[in-house]
């Protein structure tokens, strides 16, 4: 048998999912099973069942429990009905994003204060909480439970990793996480908490034409700017991913310049279709050189420039679209291996530098007519868009003649 490595755990937390930790060697070394706060949704609390059916461990480090001003005798709420999964989930999150003192915790939070030098001062799955959850770069408050079977008994070493295997859920030593910091320490490797570069701010379901939708809103930490992941179905392992660009003319106005408005359409029925999610990019006008920018480009083109002489004769760059975002999206919903919906072999390439796994290109040809085959030829032909022979033909001889074009 064997345990997860460290940066597995760190992986699974940063993406919302629970990992057990035990003492030392699996043989004789009790379970618990640890979150980070910020994460928790219903789903995952619902998912980690009666192991937190009574009262969970918060675990703080000593730093952050004197901003919540928050001790292991705080004064809670008195015990009341309904504190479901939900009810968990909200106050856990809201915890993690307060910088002051806590007004009141919940009855069923149990204050956990970590030892000052984490598991190099004390062995303990406090302590082990809080390093896991700095060394993923998350804020340093999590959920703990300890892992007994429904009876009472403490789990099995066999009951334990069959858990784990079962819920994909990986299992760490604090044995071992002792020892992966104090070899970055020596070798001076330790990685510095990294900054999130995107946290899920908000969630709610929204019917639209293409069917219902979860949409969640996530910040950008970089650009400041809100972007959307917009859901269908349960995300599998290897979920459709379409990651669109806004595009204001081309969406909201249908604009035949281009074909974001139908790409999206399309995206979304997809989606629909098959399950998987929408990443909606804020901020990627005109392929990120911006509303103004765009319509600069458009004038040029007016006197005949194509599209990707247009932005180089603007001094603009052909393609300014960073997706480091959406990669940090999918990361946070779990989503590793993808079939990426896009014509752009550079969004490609793209992604896959940023650590995710494409496992299959799915091609996206819609919306071609009169006004925008120049533009689809040009991104064809001279910026690596994958657009079968003839499909290009194809979809414009099928496509009615605008009336009003431009
Ligand atoms: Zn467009």
């Amino acid at each position: 048998m064997s345990l997860s490595p460290i940066s597995d755990a760190l992986h699974a937390l940063r993406a919302g999912t629970p990992v057990i930790v035990i003492d030392d060697e699996l043989r004789e070394s009790e379970g618990s099973v640890v979150l980070a706060a910020e994460t928790a949704t219903t789903e995952t609390l619902a998912s980690m069942g009666h192991w937190m059916g009574g009262l969970i461990g918060l675990p703080v480090c000593p730093q952050h429990a004197a901003v919540l001003q928050l001790t292991p005798t705080s004064p809670s709420l008195a015990p009341a009905a309904g504190a479901d999964a939900e009810i968990r989930a909200e106050a856990l999150r809201a915890i993690a994003a307060t910088d002051s003192a806590l007004e009141h915790r919940p009855w069923y939070l149990v204050p956990l204060i970590a030892a000052e030098g984490g598991v190099t001062a004390r062995a303990g799955h406090t302590e082990a909480t809080v390093d896991l959850l700095k060394l993923a770069g998350l804020t340093p408050v999590g959920a703990l439970a300890e892992l007994v079977a429904r009876d009472g008994q403490t789990l099995r070493p066999d009951e334990l990793l069959a858990l784990s295997d079962e819920r994909d859920w990986p299992i760490v030593s604090i044995a071992d996480l002792v020892a992966y910091r104090r070899q970055h320490a020596t070798d001076g490797s330790e990685p510095a908490p990294r900054p999130r570069r995107v946290s899920l701010r908000a969630e709610a379901t929204v019917p639209t034409n293409h069917g219902t939708f979860r949409f969640l809103a996530f910040k950008d930490h970089v650009t400041g700017m809100d972007h959307l992941a917009i859901v269908s179905g349960e995300l599998s392992d290897t979920a459709l991913v379409r990651v669109h660009s806004e595009c204001l003319t081309g969406e909201a106005f249908g604009s035949q310049k281009c074909e974001c408005g139908p790409q999206l359409d399309a995206a979304l029925q997809a989606i629909n279709d098959a399950g998987g999610v929408v990443i909606y990019m804020r901020g990627h006008e005109g392929r990120g050189i911006g509303l103004i920018n765009k319509l600069r480009a458009y004038s040029l083109q007016e006197m005949g420039l194509d599209t990707l002489d247009a932005n180089l004769a603007l001094g603009l760059p052909a393609d300014a679209r960073d997706y480091g975002a959406a990669a940090a999206m999918l990361q946070d919903l779990g989503v590793q291996n993808v079939r990426l919906l896009t014509n752009n072999s550079n969004k490609v390439a793209q992604l896959t530098d940023l650590g995710l796994t494409v496992v299959e290109q799915v091609p996206l040809v819609v919306g071609v007519g009169p006004n925008n085959h120049v533009y689809l030829e040009t991104k064809r032909d001279r910026m690596g868009h994958i657009i079968a022979d003839g499909r290009l033909e194809a979809a414009m001889a099928a496509t009615p003649p605008s009336t009003d074009a431009e």
